[in-house]
């Protein structure tokens, strides 16, 4: 059966609704207090997206991605999906991953880490090379590869790729 309603946002539509007579008007009644319509729904989505872009690139020191417009639009949006998803999941794989970024790209990060360790730099930096030699050899589905190179690829294409994993 088709009925109109007037969502939450004002707007109105035609919904089709199916079952029992007392589902379809809890379902008219859901539409009417707290439904978006698809419109609306769609910007708010929008929304939601820019707003966790922002939070997680605040968060991580990202690289610029390379790739069409088109391509990097897209890509920023699942890397922020994904990191997210590993902040809420497994937070300490995302620490270890950023310290190791950092301590990687930044000579004064690779000095305190080390120091922390009571190893030199080199030795620091050395060990850091071996695992990520070893990282290569891991299985596509190891998840700390997949943190460590989400957060440090400039692939639009390669996050892209891989945005099953943000799912
Ligand atoms: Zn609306």
């Amino acid at each position: 059966m088709k009925y109109e309603v007037t969502y939450s946002c004002g707007h109105e539509g035609v919904v089709q609704l199916y079952g029992k007579e007392s589902e379809r008007k809890r379902k008219i009644e859901w539409y009417e207090s707290c439904g978006l319509c698809p419109e609306c729904y769609k910007a708010h989505t929008r929304e939601e997206e820019a707003k966790l872009v922002k939070d997680i690139e605040s968060k991580f020191d990202l690289p610029q991605l390379v790739g069409t417009p088109k391509q990097i639009e897209w890509a920023v949006k699942i890397r922020a999906k994904y990191l997210a998803k590993y902040l809420a999941r497994i937070p300490e794989v995302i620490e270890d991953c950023k310290l190791f970024v950092e301590a990687l790209s930044d000579p004064q990060k690779l000095a305190e880490r080390a120091a922390e360790m009571e190893i030199t730099p080199d030795e620091l930096k050395e060990r850091m090379t071996a695992f990520l030699d070893q990282m290569d050899k891991l299985p596509s589905y190891d998840y700390e590869r997949l943190v460590y190179l989400f957060m440090t690829t400039d692939s639009a294409k390669f996050i892209i790729d891989n945005r099953h994993w943000a799912e």
